[in-house]
């Protein structure tokens, strides 16, 4: 958002409570002309600038609950109590003050501190109303699993680029964070997937109420993802054929089946799990972190182990890997691999093509659209990609091409048939949208960069390529005292 577009929004200054009430009553006068008069533009953008006059109060809010915990901490210390927990009591105070179940206010707590003490940037944004306090704490909570370094690390990558967090929803947001946080913190994370592994179960409960029985169940991180895609999938198929039973009761019914079918080794189910993830990544043991279709980042070692079929070390290089394979753990790959090519510009921030031996182009261009976007390109909807959808309609003369085409979930892809709404592609940007509700307002949606967090534009990524630094090194020598007198 742009800052002159949210000083609109914003409060004025805080001054005598006098001014604070004049400056209500004429907002207020303002707001009851456009109920009366105002166009569908006019009401949208007073319900835009009022989410933006929230977020500026939830900031000032977030200003005070830390105080409060400091003054809980101050007073705890110099009575000498509560010395194992200086904090306790804080979180409920500040829940109640909000009107609110006190669950979670004491992560609310921590966050009010990282945004304080740890990421200026992003508070001076929250500050100016240009985030929500849920997004705010999406990042914040993120950012907690990593140390107070790291986080100042993150937050000065936001202020070199502030639009990336442009149009995301919550979902995106996260993704974004961990993607930066699991460089740091994969071991943990790792190791609690494994946990999961262990405590796996499966639980059937009968309700004697409605006379049914709950299946309950608990599986690992890829084959649930498997179960679950194949599952998901499956039931789309069958209700684009026709069949009248709804998507729920299809998963159900499919479920139901093949556990009937007899025993679990027999299954004729392909389960599908799609991992993206850098070659560095992969066959060199670098640490940027995979991202798992349908989920969000994972650790590119746990990626690794999956294709392995075994722990490996970590750092250990594909054909270190493969060389460890012994015949025992050859015969436990259950997972089947296929790799596909993606390609990405220089600089390695957006996809630009992908391997040309697929059969279908439609087919091909989907999943290249659905591996780019990730997430519905609807600002602010997290939903999953379920189509391709031309931005500049087929109809009239949109071309059936990466640019022109974008994933959206169902819902959105009705939305967007609105009468008044319009969509366009931009002239510079192959990766973004311009997106109009109603005529008067416009918003930005950006396909997440592949790697790394943000879009770089050309001029920086030439600068930050090795010819460029020994051109300029060249340069800088040959730069004698006499060349700069003259
Ligand atoms: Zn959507």
């Amino acid at each position: 958002m742009s800052e002159a577009k949210a000083q609109e929004g914003s409060l004025p200054p805080a001054g005598e409570p006098g001014d604070f009430e004049s400056h209500w009553l004429a907002l207020q006068k303002d707001l009851t002309w456009i109920q009366d008069h105002g166009s569908k533009a006019d009401c949208l953008q007073a319900i835009e600038r009022l989410e933006s006059l929230v977020a500026v109060a939830r900031y000032q809010q977030a200003c005070l609950a830390h105080q409060t915990e400091k003054e809980f901490i101050r007073d705890h210390e110099e009575r000498g109590v509560n010395l194992d927990d200086q904090t306790r009591g804080a979180a409920g105070s500040v829940a109640i003050a909000r009107k609110q179940s006190p669950t979670g206010f004491r992560n609310y707590l921590v966050n009010c501190r990282v945004l304080h003490e740890d990421t200026p940037n992003i508070a001076a944004a929250f500050s100016r109303g240009e985030f929500t306090e849920s997004q705010v704490m999406t990042i914040l909570t993120e950012l907690q699993t990593v140390k107070a370094l790291r986080r100042t690390e993150f937050d000065a990558l936001f202020a070199q680029n502030p639009d990336m967090f442009e149009s995301m929803g919550r979902n995106q947001i996260k993704d974004t964070v961990r993607k930066f946080a699991l460089s740091f913190n994969s071991d943990p994370v790792s190791k609690e997937h494994k946990t999961v592994e262990e405590n796996r179960f499966a639980r059937m409960e009968i309700d004697d109420k409605t006379g049914a029985v709950n299946l309950t169940a608990q599986f690992p991180l890829l084959p649930g993802m498997g179960l679950r895609n194949y599952l998901y999938e499956e039931s789309r198929k069958l209700k684009k054929k026709g069949d009248k039973r709804t998507l729920k009761q299809i998963r159900a019914d499919i479920l139901f089946s093949y556990m009937m079918i007899g025993e679990p080794s027999k299954m004729p189910i392909n389960l599908q799990v799609g991992v993206i993830m850098t070659d560095r990544a992969l066959f060199q043991g670098e640490r940027e972190p995979a991202l798992l279709e349908g989920y969000g980042y994972i650790p590119a070692q746990e990626v690794r182990e999956w294709i392995g079929g075994h722990q490996i070390e970590n750092e250990l290089t594909f054909e270190e890997m493969e060389a460890k394979l012994t015949p025992e753990h050859i015969e436990q790959i259950e997972v089947l691999t296929e790799l596909s090519r993606i390609y990405t510009a220089p600089g390695d921030q957006d996809l630009i093509s992908m391997d040309s031996k697929a059969r279908i182009f439609p087919q091909k261009l989907k999943k290249f659209i659905s591996i780019r976007d990730r997430h519905c390109r609807t600002p602010f909807c997290d939903g999953i990609v379920e189509e391709a959808d031309h931005v500049k309609q087929y109809a009239k003369g949109g071309k059936t091409t990466a640019r022109n085409c974008c994933g959206r979930c169902a819902l959105c892809n009705k939305t967007k048939q609105a009468e008044g709404w319009f969509e366009y592609t931009m002239l510079k940007d192959d990766h973004a949208m311009l997106i109009n509700p109603v005529s008067g307002m416009s918003y930005r949606s950006t396909a997440p960069p592949a790697t790394g967090y943000a879009h770089k534009p050309f001029p920086q990524l030439a600068a930050d390529s090795q010819w460029f630094k020994e051109l300029k090194d060249k340069l800088n020598r040959n730069d004698t005292p006499e060349a700069t007198a003259a």
